[in-house]
Parts: C-alpha cells; structure tokens; sequence
C-alpha cells in the first residue's frame, strides 16, 4: 500500500511508494574518474582565482598564497553582484532589478584529493565557521534578505569542478520556498504556542522512529513525508532561527554529526553524488540579532540517487520508492563506529 504524507515543515505531500520500496543496492551511483589535480581551487593555484575574502589557518602567511585550510573567493561567473542595484521597476506586470547580490565558493580544503566527509571533525569545523563568518560579514549589508549556503558534489548533483567545494549566494528578496516555511512555521506557532521543528523533535525523539544520529546538541533523522530516498535533516536540538548565533560547542557538535552522516551515506549507498542547504531565517530587516520563536535552522541532505521528472515539475509532489523508517535504519547501520 501507498501512502501519501505530508510534511509539516514544508507543507508539502509526498507519496511515499511502499510498493516499490527500494534497497540501497537498487541504486547505482554513476562512477565518477577524479581528474587529477592541480585545478583553480588548489593550494598554489590562488592567482587563479579572484581575491580571496576570508581564509582560516594561515600561520602568517599572506592572502592569496598558500598556507590556508580553508579559503572563500568570489565566484569567478558570478551569478549576482555586490556592485548592482536593487531598485524594483515594472514594465506592466513583469517586474525586474538589477542582479544585486553576492555569489562565494567556500574551498574546503587545499588538498585536491579529499572530499569534505575525508576531513578531520576539527577541519570540517573550520569550513562550517567559514559558512557562519561569511553569513554574518553580509548581513551588515542592508539590501540584503537571504543567505543561502549549498553544497554540490558529483556532476549529477550539478557540481562543475571536483575540487571540494560549497558556495553562498546572499539575495535582496526572500526566496519562494523559504517563505512557504516561515509561512507553515508561523502558522503552526500561532496555533499551538510552540515550534514546529522543536515539536518534530520531541516527537521523533519519544518515538524513536526515523533516528540516524544523536550527540550532545543534534539529531540527525529522516524526515516523515521526505521527497527523496535518504533525505536526511540535522537539526539542533535547542532552539535557534539563526545559524549566525550558533556557539563554539554547536559547532563543534554540528562537524561531529556531519562527518558521521557523511560517512553513512558514502558507505550505504556506494557515494552517491549529493546536495546540502542550509536552511535559516531570514536576515532581521533593520539589523540585530532578535530572537525569532517560530523558525528553526537545520541542514538538509539530499542524496541524488533518483531523478526529478514530469510528476514533480507539474505537481511539486514526490515520490519516494524507499520507506523512510527503512531509510533511517540503512543510515544507521552504516554509520562509522565510535572510536
Ligand atoms: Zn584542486
Ligand atoms: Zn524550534
């Protein structure tokens, strides 16, 4: 039997095809040659790209040389700008604005050979405060709304370059799907007096359904209505809207959990080419830094093991072939062991 869930964070109803349910062996990662370095994101390579706007662990060396562990330059093809305009003007109905915006890639390591999952926790770290560090320098930045921060591995999860990699695009507007979650969180806080994402959790801990992961400050489990096979979410188990408030022990936790879910997912299913965003609130328009009740960042993880067709372009519906409390037993079990 099918079943058609919905997921109260999104709003959006999946069909979750029981039937079908597939094994991890189902899935064939595409086999990717990784071609030999250097490449621009190489240690030694700086000058090829443009100059850098934040590097950790340089022990005084100079910008834009080598001696960085990790090194965030502006993205070569940008797709929006710092130096544009945002002034909405309309022609009829169609509005526009100049590309105004900021575009970064988030090189995570000088060593071409590694992925992101092969770093040390304390390395992986250093990328997550790179991540925190370029959201916070932007928000000083009035005009914009939004940052976003996204991770592409594999070409069939739209990555061009191998070297390992994430990038932020910061937008003057908030985008679509971010406002249909405030959208479902506010209303679900207005109802019920509490957060959806902190009620998720409370409900999904007593349960212990769909669980990948626990430690000090995260869980990491499947989501109930999840669009794609092995979705998972890390979210934080205190309450917080916004990842540029998250503290030295959080972070720490966060690189913990994220080498661990990493891991699983590379042993599980044979290293599927993936994508990660993080999911926070919108900048405070006026600047600051209040407290926000109704909203609850988190990373989301999607393995690319199915394609997204037809169905889910007209419908905005998924269908899921794997169960997802099966989905969550997988990961588990292929989880790295405790040292
Ligand atoms: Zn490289
Ligand atoms: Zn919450």
């Amino acid at each position: 039997m099918s079943e058609l869930r919905k997921n109260p964070v999104t709003g959006r109803w999946v069909i979750v095809a029981t039937e079908r349910n597939l094994k991890p062996y189902d899935f064939e990662p595409p086999f990717e040659v990784r071609r030999p370095g250097p490449c621009v994101f190489c240690s030694g390579m700086e000058s090829t790209t443009p100059q850098e706007v934040y590097s950790a662990g340089r022990n005084g060396s100079t910008p834009n040389t080598p001696g960085w562990k990790v090194r965030v330059v502006p993205n070569k093809f940008p797709a929006l700008r710092i130096e544009e305009y945002y002034s909405l003007s309309a022609n009829g109905m169609y509005q526009k604005t100049g590309g105004l915006g900021a575009h970064e890639v988030i090189i995570e390591t000088p060593d071409h050979q590694l992925d992101l999952a092969d770093l040390k926790t304390e390395e992986i770290e250093m990328v997550l405060n790179a991540y925190q560090e370029r959201m916070r320098d932007l928000q000083a930045d009035q005009r914009l709304r939004y940052c976003i921060i996204f991770k592409n591995q594999g070409a069939q999860a739209g990555a061009s370059i191998q070297h390992a990699h994430s990038q932020l695009i910061a937008v003057p507007v908030v985008p679509k799907l971010v406002q249909e979650e405030l959208h479902e969180a506010d209303e679900f806080y207005r109802k019920n007096g509490e957060c959806i994402i902190c009620r998720s959790l409370q409900e999904d801990i007593s349960s212990g359904k769909r669980i990948v992961s626990r430690n000090q400050f995260f869980l990491a489990t499947i989501p109930f209505a999840p669009r794609f096979p092995y979705e998972t979410w890390i979210v934080p188990l205190s309450h917080e809207a916004f990842f540029t408030k998250v503290d030295k022990n959080t972070m720490r936790s966060f690189a913990d959990i994220l080498k661990k879910i990493l891991l699983g997912i590379k042993l599980a299913l044979g290293n599927p080419p993936f994508n990660y965003m993080l999911h926070v609130a919108p900048y405070p328009i006026g600047g600051g830094s209040p407290h926000r009740e109704s909203y609850h960042w988190h990373l989301e993880i999607l393995p690319v093991v199915t394609k997204v067709a037809g169905f889910e372009w007209g419908t905005d519906f998924y269908i899921n072939p794997v169960i997802p409390e099966e989905a969550a037993r997988t990961l588990w079990e292929s989880l790295p062991v405790e040292d």
